[in-house]
């Protein structure tokens, strides 16, 4: 007897489906594809329980006739190709006929499709891949389809799937990605009964904006170079725009989205010295290029491209950002090398000199003065009073001298501090002498100090934001005109899920319509015109599963509001005399006033004994 055995083809078929999907989001995207590919206007996309309960997909395509509906669940169905030829021809990729029979194998398929010269529709059903009867259905030209159950028959593939916010976030990329490629076409997506985009047809830049949240139109700039090689269009965001660990990064190439580190480097390489190297800018850019110069993998999972030319295109993509960059006027604020004019020797690290005065101190500048909290005549002061009101003490009157040193990371040393070894008396600073810059000079307990302003800055809002949050009583500054932010649609599920957090942290966020929230008020001394980066900071660390009210956690969402909220160094150097004092005065009274959360020194100095060593 043969010991080779022919798989029977429903086996085959679920093997075969582990190939073209591997999770909800997957099934999304072939089906998404081919209601684009049957000429679609308007496409519509549910699904419940991160898409493992139901995915359900409607098109005003072509439809299918009831023959054709039965054929399109058959392996290597599909109307798309005839000959090995039309593969290589196809700009566009991934047809290979097996995504409906791959995904039929795998969970419980209805179709309703009708023709538009048929009056009557067609409805079939499919379960793990066995077909389960077909009969004539009133329904509206063109084709829906659910998907229920999904790996229902494969258990153990069943139990890989992440939980169901998760799938929800891969679906929702898969559908943007879709949609992004096809702004000419209408997109609706559901999300367990609750809208998440409608999306016209439109222009690319409403297609973009409609993505990236109504806020968003102002923070991009346009694309466009055309040269033999290749064509280039799109939007690229403003320098302000960049955010830590943003995703809203979409590259294109003849109308497919595919992922690219390579030339993810030309687009970020642009903005060098506009943005710090902890930022990303967010960009959506479509490249347009003869189909014989890339190699696409067929593979339906594979967003990969080869380009014969690759480093040419990564030139071009280089060279037109930051063309549109220059276009702009956005420019470096500061030449940063000129940065180390500044150094003073730090005592005791006399073999580590220069000193670490350094940071690639400004990047870009919002127009405003986040330090007028601090003017002891605007109305901020009263912010900063309210404040130490609200937490029933005096924040000159905090302890001095404890080590906060657990918290930070481990480019600190305390050894650096030399300030700690100094007894615990209390510490003032003299009067401060504003060098310029960003800086300040001024003795402190018997040092001839220079001060980062900036770092004080973030120094002395974070330990404001700690004894908040630990305090679990926040102070709440509420704003004259609240302040509309429109979100993305995952940025506002995030903050939607988050509100009793964010009201924790002092902010008063109203929902007001799809993705947009109303912030009638901010945690008080948080500059308002920071409001926007402490904003997205916070969702990203919570997007990151930061925040259950333990210490450390509760450390870091104070950093990061203290870094958003210190703003610049370009603002901190326009910081006039009374607002350096007043600065001063309240780094004084940090808990530790050497160094920033993240372990950034904040101040270095010579002792006043040193200085009469080398006047000697
Ligand atoms: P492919 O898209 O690679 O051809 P699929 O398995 O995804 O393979 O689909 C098989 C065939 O079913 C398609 O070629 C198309 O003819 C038909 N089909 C699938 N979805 C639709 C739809 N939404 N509207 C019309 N026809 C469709
Ligand atoms: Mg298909």
């Amino acid at each position: 007897m043969s010991r080779i055995k022919l798989l029977p083809d429903s086996v085959a078929n679920q093997i075969a489906a582990g190939e073209v999907v591997n999770r909800p989001a997957s099934v999304v995207k072939e089906l998404m594809e081919n209601a684009v590919d049957a000429g679609a206007k308007t496409i519509t996309v549910n699904f419940r329980d991160g898409g493992r309960d139901l995915i359900q997909i409607k098109d005003d395509g072509c439809g299918m006739s009831p023959q054709d509906a039965r054929m399109a669940f058959e392996r290597h169905a599909t109307s798309k190709i005839s000959s090995v030829d039309d593969i290589y021809a196809l700009s566009t990729f991934g047809f290979r006929g097996e995504a409906l029979a791959s995904i039929a194998a795998v969970s419980q398929v209805e179709m309703h499709t009708r023709r538009e010269d048929a009056e009557l529709g067609t409805r079939i059903n499919i379960d793990g891949g066995a077909y389960a009867g077909q009969r004539p259905v009133a329904t509206p030209k063109g084709t829906q389809i659910w998907i229920r159950n999904l790996f229902y028959n494969l258990p153990a593939r069943k139990k890989f799937l992440d939980k169901g916010s998760t799938e929800a976030n891969h679906i929702i990329t898969e559908f943007q990605r879709v949609a992004l490629a096809h702004p000419e076409i209408a997109f609706r997506l559901w999300r367990d009964d609750a809208p998440v985009y409608d999306l016209p047809a439109g222009s690319l830049h409403q297609r973009v904006v409609g993505i990236a949240g109504k806020g968003s139109a102002a923070k991009f700039l346009e694309v466009g170079v055309t040269t033999s090689l290749v064509r280039i269009s799109g939007f690229t965001g403003r320098p302000q725009a960049a955010r830590q660990r943003c995703r809203e990064q979409f590259l294109f190439v003849n109308g497919r989205f595919f992922r690219s580190p390579f030339f993810h480097k030309a687009i970020v390489q642009a903005y060098e010295k506009l943005i710090p190297q902890t930022v990303q800018p967010p960009y959506f850019l479509y490249l347009e290029i003869d189909p014989e110069e890339i190699d696409v993998n067929v593979h339906p999972q594979k967003t990969e491209v080869k380009f014969s030319n690759a480093s040419a295109v990564w030139q071009i993509i280089n060279a037109a950002v930051r063309e549109t960059l220059a276009k702009s006027g956005a420019v470096p604020m500061m030449d940063f090398d000129s940065e180390e004019r500044l150094e003073i020797p730090v005592l005791g690290r006399g073999d580590d000199y220069p000193p670490t005065l350094r940071e690639p101190a400004v990047v870009r500048d919002r127009g405003y003065n986040p330090f007028t909290m601090y003017d002891v005549e605007s109305p901020g002061g009263e912010v900063v009073e309210r404040c130490a009101a609200a937490l029933g003490e005096d924040y000159g009157s905090q302890v001095y001298g404890a080590s906060e040193f657990e918290y930070i990371s481990s480019e600190s040393d305390a050894s650096q501090d030399i300030f700690a070894a100094r007894g615990d008396e209390p510490k003032a600073f003299s009067a401060p002498l504003n060098i310029g810059e960003g800086y300040a000079a001024a003795l402190y307990g018997g040092v001839f100090v220079a001060i980062d302003l900036r770092r004080a800055r973030e120094a002395v809002l974070f330990d404001r934001f700690v004894a908040m949050l630990s305090g679990g009583r926040s102070a709440t500054q509420q704003l004259l005109f609240p302040e509309r932010m429109a979100l993305s649609a995952d940025d506002g599920h995030l903050l939607r899920d988050h509100t009793a957090e964010f009201s924790a942290l002092g902010f008063d966020i109203r929902e007001a319509g799809e993705h947009a929230f109303e912030i009638h008020g901010t945690p008080a001394d948080m500059p308002p015109e920071a409001l926007d980066e402490v904003v997205y900071g916070v969702l990203d660390e919570l997007r990151d599963g930061v925040f259950d009210g333990d210490e450390t956690r509760t450390r870091r969402l104070a950093a990061v509001m203290a870094r958003t909220g210190a703003g610049t160094s370009t603002g901190a150097a326009r910081l006039s005399p009374a607002e350096v004092k007043a600065l001063l005065e309240a780094l004084a009274a940090t808990a530790n006033p050497s160094f920033t959360p993240q372990g950034k020194p904040v101040m270095a100095g010579i002792p006043i004994d040193e200085i009469r060593n080398r006047l000697k």
